[in-house]
């Protein structure tokens, strides 16, 4: 069967092979099950259609919400030599009725719908006299109302299945991953145990990489100047932030240009097309910045904060790369994006469980950030993708040469605190707690809620509060819904505390806090830098560039 398929496939098309997940959704199809295939926007939802309406006898029925595109569709279809019209609203009476006798007559492979057209009995009536044994339901997510993209007159679907002498395989095509949509597309199209494939959000040539922002905007500058003249996007989480870091870099030399909101039309318009015309080659922008872009070249994006949920991070790193050439993606985090986006959250969001959805999600992206784990099974799992192996070999997780650690001793320690002030508390007053710090707040707490009180003082604050992240990203903590989330104990960490199991982290360079002899004197040397540029009231690039403070701390003889 799925030889058939190639062989549609090279002879009408002219592709070579099938993607990352046509091939299941058209093999399941061909089979007789009804199937709902989620694939991102670009993965090639269209084919996963048309081919079987290839195979198939009769004529296959797509149903479409968009005029303009549907005309798209069957131009090209048309080109390759496939039989396919459509009827919707820019059609006179007479010409639908022309193109429905034809229809009947067996002249197409495939007839596009509008599902406005499904509210007009008579129209439904003509579709009675053809036969229909395959039914394609195109950006399917429209039937629903949780999603982004409701369309009332998709609800005509079913009854309209229904009043078909005989019920057609149903396929139905759709972007959109969440679990409501999916319930909501089994139920209002009455389709009969469907499978259901979430496919092809792999993008193989892009490489992950999380890293902790410390010195982030030197670590820009020194990563645009490794990848000179290679287009690239850096979305930072303010306009200010984009304005901050375009001055930056334009006065470090770099041919940079800014996009966001506060912008005139005309200058981001600009912009855009400097961008495009390769006239800049770095676009610092805010998330406004992708709506309508089309630069297949983007060599990396970097994510100067850290973005609200992982729908949205994957939609802008996934700029990166489209022409299937490599392209990096690099997330620069720090502590206090959480506490923005948490921020911007409450203050934007009113509905209760709407909140509670975002504030889980946000959570979702916190957990990438410090994941020990292989990246890209990270995301592919988070969009719902099954059999996903371990390591993908092309991710900072899966790159890090890392010494995998016994940390069983300081889990223990985390864990007994938490459970001492009996899970009232969050991240940062528990690290406090453990590192021993004699703030108001826990003065306040109660003698044998403090017996942990700094059991970790020899352990940076900041590393104890990451420490627990992990614990979090690992499964081991929860953190409690709401404006202060609290963290919890889950059965994990009390298996823990009870001696029965083990624990151990990946140290890997960029969890280490331990700087290597060579690293603390190159920042020793910055910080030298940062002075003098300062009293002789010059930018510090004018000193000395970071590459050559680097060789500097390379070049130096160490003594001790
Ligand atoms: P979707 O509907 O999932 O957003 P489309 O069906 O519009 O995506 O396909 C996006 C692009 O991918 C189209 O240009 C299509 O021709 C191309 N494409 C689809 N399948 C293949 C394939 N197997 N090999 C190469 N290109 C493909
Ligand atoms: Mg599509
Ligand atoms: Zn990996």
């Amino acid at each position: 069967m799925i030889e058939k398929a190639l062989e549609v496939l090279q002879r009408y098309f002219g592709y070579t092979h099938f993607r990352d997940g046509q091939q299941k959704v058209i093999g399941s199809l061909l089979q007789g099950s009804d199937t709902i295939a989620i694939m991102p926007t670009g993965a090639g939802k269209s084919l996963a259609y048309q081919i079987p309406a290839l195979l198939f006898k009769g004529t296959t029925l797509v149903i479409s919400p968009l005029i303009s595109l549907m005309k798209d569709q069957v131009d090209a279809l048309q080109q390759y030599g496939v039989p396919a019209t459509f009827i919707n609203s820019s059609l006179t009476l007479s010409e639908v009725r022309s193109r429905v006798q034809k229809a009947v007559q067996g002249q197409y492979k495939l007839l596009y719908i509008a599902p406005e057209r499904l509210e007009s009995d008579s129209f439904r009536g003509l579709l009675q006299s053809l036969q229909v044994s395959f039914m394609a339901i195109d950006e399917a997510h429209c039937v629903s109302q949780w999603g982004h993209d409701f369309r009332p007159s998709y609800l005509h679907l079913g009854p309209f299945l229904k009043s078909l002498p005989r019920k057609p395989l149903i396929g139905a095509f759709t972007a959109t991953a969440t679990e409501e949509v999916q319930t909501d597309v089994v139920r209002l199209l009455g389709l009969t145990k469907p499978n259901i494939f979430v496919t092809g959000f792999d993008r193989p040539n892009l490489t992950f990489s999380t890293l902790r922002g410390e010195n982030k905007k030197e670590f820009v500058l020194e990563y645009i100047k490794n990848h000179e003249d290679q287009p690239g996007i850096i979305y930072a989480g303010t306009r200010k932030e984009v304005d901050n870091l375009n001055n930056f870099l334009v006065r470090s030399g770099i041919k940079a240009g800014k996009y966001h909101a506060g912008l005139s039309d005309a200058d981001r318009q600009k912009s855009q097309e400097d961008f495009l015309f390769d006239k800049i080659t770095v676009m610092v922008a805010t998330n406004a910045f992708g709506m309508g872009i089309d630069k297949s070249n983007v060599r990396y994006v970097i994510h100067y904060t850290m973005p609200k949920n992982m729908e949205a991070y994957y939609q802008e790193a996934g700029r990166a790369g489209r022409d299937g050439e490599p392209g990096d993606c690099i997330l620069l985090f720090s502590p206090q994006d959480v506490v923005l986006q948490r921020y911007l959250i409450e203050q934007t969001v009113f509905h209760p469980e709407r909140k509670m959805n975002e504030l889980k999600k946000l959570q979702g992206m916190v957990d990438y950030c410090h994941t020990p784990r292989c990246l890209r099974k990270t995301i592919l799992e988070y969009f719902g993708e099954n059999d996903i192996p371990e390591e993908c070999g092309n991710c900072s997780s899966c790159n890090d040469e890392g010494e995998v650690m016994d940390i069983t001793l300081e889990a223990q320690k985390v864990f007994s605190c938490i459970y001492r002030m009996r899970e009232r508390f969050g991240i940062g007053l528990v690290a406090e707690v453990l590192k021993g710090s004699r703030k108001a707040k826990i003065r306040e707490l109660r003698f044998d809620e403090l017996s942990t009180h700094g059991i970790m003082h020899d352990t940076a604050l900041q590393e104890i509060k990451d420490l627990i992240n992990y614990f979090v990203a690992e499964g081991y903590l929860q953190l409690s819904n709401g404006e202060y989330p609290v963290v919890k104990l889950l059965p994990n960490a009390v298996s823990v505390l009870k001696g029965e199991g083990r624990v151990s982290r990946k140290i890997s360079p960029k969890t280490s806090r331990q700087e290597s002899d060579k690293d603390s004197l190159f920042h020793r040397l910055r910080a030298l830098r940062r002075e003098i540029a300062m009293r002789e009231n010059l930018p510090p690039y004018m000193i000395f560039s970071d590459s050559t403070l680097r060789e500097m701390a390379q070049n130096c003889p160490l003594n001790n």
